[in-house]
């Protein structure tokens, strides 16, 4: 039997936990936002690719592994940094409104649009 002490201990360590997991993401995230702005290319080891969905210039849609939930899909060739601007590209997808699969859902089935270049004529 559990005794009201040790049930009050537990949330004491519970609550402590709680503080130090909540100042980890805001860190991660802080890290994430300053990282976002400095405009600094991703690379393909930073990005996670949809399975089929392509931008509009034909380059696969991706976001950085690194991003929070209320981040978005965008074209891979502006996160890395060699989008043609002479084309038109997709607008930033938030994940909460856009339900794209991405290369590492299982029902994906290994699909992947990394590195994938398909151009409309
Ligand atoms: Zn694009």
């Amino acid at each position: 039997m559990i005794t009201k002490e040790q049930y009050e201990e537990a949330n004491k360590q519970h609550e402590a936990a709680e503080k130090i997991m909540n100042q980890y993401h805001r860190e991660k995230q802080l890290t994430f936002d300053q990282r976002l702005k400095s405009g600094v290319p991703f690379t393909d080891d930073d990005l996670m690719y949809s399975a089929y969905d392509l931008c509009p210039c034909g380059h696969g849609l991706a976001y950085p592994k690194d991003c929070g939930f209320g981040h978005y899909w965008d074209c891979s060739a502006i996160l890395k940094g060699i989008a043609d601007s002479k084309v038109k590209h997709t607008g930033q997808l938030p994940f909460a409104f856009y339900s794209i699969k991405s290369e590492i859902q299982p029902s994906a089935n290994g699909s992947t649009t990394r590195g994938v270049f398909k151009p409309k004529e």
